[in-house]
């Protein structure tokens, strides 16, 4: 399980005023990390496999995937934090919202609000 640390942000949206919202953010740990990297490495790997018996897709599938299996390693790896979630008040439909998020913490990221059907810009 990966160590979950909450940091404070602000949701906006166009001229309605900014919230403000808590931020999960997820902490990977070496070993997680190495997990989450061989998953990737696995995913990709078992796709160009699969692949393989499709017919057309099996000319191009493979060796896009083979090639993206150590990427998404590398790129998995070197992840040590992600968005978990965003919880606090949409400044659009003004309902308390655990909002989910991915990605690295950017000082700037968008979050889509699934009650609105919005778009938000969260700040850290
Ligand atoms: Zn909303």
């Amino acid at each position: 399980m990966p160590s979950t640390r909450t940091l404070s942000g602000t949701l906006t949206l166009g001229a309605d005023p900014s919230q403000p919202v808590a931020v999960d953010v997820d902490t990977f740990s070496l070993i997680e990390r190495t997990r989450r990297a061989a998953m990737g490495l696995a995913l990709c790997w078992s796709l160009a496999f699969a692949s393989l018996f499709i017919p057309v897709v099996h000319f191009v599938a493979p060796p896009v995937l083979l090639l993206a299996g150590p990427i998404a390693f590398v790129v998995r790896f070197l992840t040590r934090e992600a968005l978990r979630q965003v919880r606090g008040v949409c400044p659009r439909c003004r309902a308390e919202r655990v909002l989910p998020a991915s990605g690295a913490p950017k000082p700037e990221r968008n979050v889509f609000c699934e009650g609105c059907g919005n778009q938000l810009t969260l700040r850290l």
